[in-house]
């Protein structure tokens, strides 16, 4: 093994130790994983108290023996990254280190220290973050997508080389973000599945990206819900004519209606699953399209405006989640600021995983005209990232206040020079390389509001929306 790769024979054993214990779970049912989360969630919390000098100092307060998850005070983001090097458990995970690691995007995919993955997100609210993935955290994800996913996620399952399946992803490249540091995690373990599985950045124009599709034909297509969705537009207008057998989402929410119409365009299963950077497949979808919670390996907790729990069918104002796997830097009642609701019944497929909804992140496709006065769809995601890299900025808002008119919105607490000139800059480049020449972007600085209606933090938005798209 050379320095920058991966272990597969690590991996393997991991991933077989984990699987089986996954897929006898699922077996067993709930008084099993009942018993198997109370055990690992104790074994997280006496490392936590140990090694972890953040929360040894935060849960002073709480009881010595038979902690609860009830007795601790819960964590947000933003005071973790403040306190990042008392914060890991693993004294050579500094917070420099990690930034350092992070800074250079030929090393996505690639291990930290020879043994830890890497995620950066902004997530919901809007604060940048670095998340550390130990090898067994790592491990328990790969081993939940093969056995909990099945046949529908063949990328996850070691067994299943055969397949004949040809992947896309189409995701935010320009960073070590969840999904595609996971992708290339997998192509450089999997000789197989480096061979076959491409990845499209989403900021490319979606025609560009409909074109190269065409010529790799893929069979399983990953993306966000709104990138699914313009391909569904796309092959409307009769622009894209692969056949996948599988299209899979993640990261944003799927509306029924979108669902609809992405399944009628391809005529195939569409399919996602729930995760975030600090838990890679926190839910999956069955074939009922329930999302069923993996809490056999995570703890969620749906909270009201004062923290306090909320019962099950009701809507969460934000969910606490406490990571089982990862011992590397502990995420034990930490804010994740979804909305969850946890269903009361049972789902008919017979799993024993409860069921929730998430009212996850909202974003919306925008549609800009052309000089020609052509209607050029924006992924949400691809904007997004176009002003985080190449601005620096994470905490903006983008609302389209017309046919060719933007409206960006950024905090004063911006540490860079000029940040206004520089986000309008990087927009303009992005914006040009759709063949958007003539779109008027304004900037202003202001406090992030909250979406009027949803009260979430949004971050792409339409203010007038027309009746086409999107
Ligand atoms: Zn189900």
């Amino acid at each position: 093994m050379r320095p920058g790769e991966w272990s597969f024979l690590d991996a393997m054993w991991r991933w077989g130790g984990f699987a089986t214990d996954a897929g006898w779970t699922q077996a067993a049912g709930r008084v099993a994983i009942e018993r198997l989360r109370q055990e690992r969630l104790q074994r997280l919390l006496a490392w936590t108290r140990r090694h972890s000098r953040y929360y040894a100092t935060h849960w002073a307060k709480a009881p010595r023996r038979d902690l609860r998850l009830a007795d601790l005070p819960h964590v947000h983001k933003a005071d973790l990254m403040a306190h990042f090097d008392d914060w890991v458990t693993d004294s050579a995970v500094t917070r420099k280190a990690v930034e350092h690691f992070a800074s250079d995007l030929v090393r996505i995919g690639q291990p930290m220290l020879g043994r830890y993955a890497v995620f950066s997100s902004s997530g919901t609210t809007g604060v940048p973050g670095l998340i550390v993935h130990d090898a067994d955290a790592l491990a328990v994800y790969d081993a939940l997508g093969a056995t909990r996913m099945g046949a529908l996620a063949p990328a996850w399952n070691w067994g299943e080389p055969l397949t004949g399946h040809r992947y896309a992803l189409i995701a935010a490249t320009e960073g070590h973000f969840a999904g595609i540091v996971s992708w290339e995690r997998l192509r450089a373990l999997h000789p197989w599945f480096e061979a076959n599985a491409r990845v499209f950045p989403v900021t490319a124009p979606i025609r560009e990206t409909c074109a190269e599709l065409e010529r790799f034909r893929p069979t399983v297509v990953a993306s966000y819900a709104t990138v699914l969705r313009a391909l569904a537009y796309e092959r409307d207008a009769g622009r894209l004519a692969i056949q996948p057998s599988v299209l899979w989402y993640g990261g944003e929410w799927l509306a029924p209606i979108a669902r609809d119409h992405i399944q009628r365009a391809f005529g195939c299963r569409v399919a996602g699953d729930y995760g975030a950077s600090e838990f890679l497949n926190i839910a999956f979808e069955c074939e009922r399209g329930a999302l069923h919670l993996n809490d056999d390996w995570v703890v969620l907790e749906p909270v009201d405006e004062n923290y306090e729990p909320v019962p099950p069918d009701t809507a969460s104002a934000s969910v606490l989640l406490t990571n089982l796997a990862n011992h590397v830097q502990p995420l034990v009642r930490y804010e994740l600021g979804d909305s969850v609701t946890i269903a009361s019944k049972p789902c008919a497929c017979g799993r024993p995983f409860p069921v929730i909804r998430v009212d996850g992140r909202r974003d919306e496709i925008l549609r800009l005209d052309d000089s020609r006065g052509h209607d050029v769809p924006i992924m949400p995601m691809a904007l997004c990232t176009a002003v985080e890299e190449g601005a620096g900025e994470h905490r903006f808002q983008v609302v389209q206040t017309g046919p060719a008119a933007l409206r960006v919105r950024l905090e004063p607490a911006s540490r860079s020079r000029h940040p206004g000139a520089r986000v309008k800059d990087c927009l303009s480049q992005f914006l040009a390389r759709q063949g958007l020449t003539h779109v008027a972007i304004r900037v202003e600085t202001g406090d992030i509001a909250a979406h009027p209606v949803s009260g979430k933090f949004r971050q792409v938005w339409r203010e007038k929306p027309r009746l086409v798209g999107g």
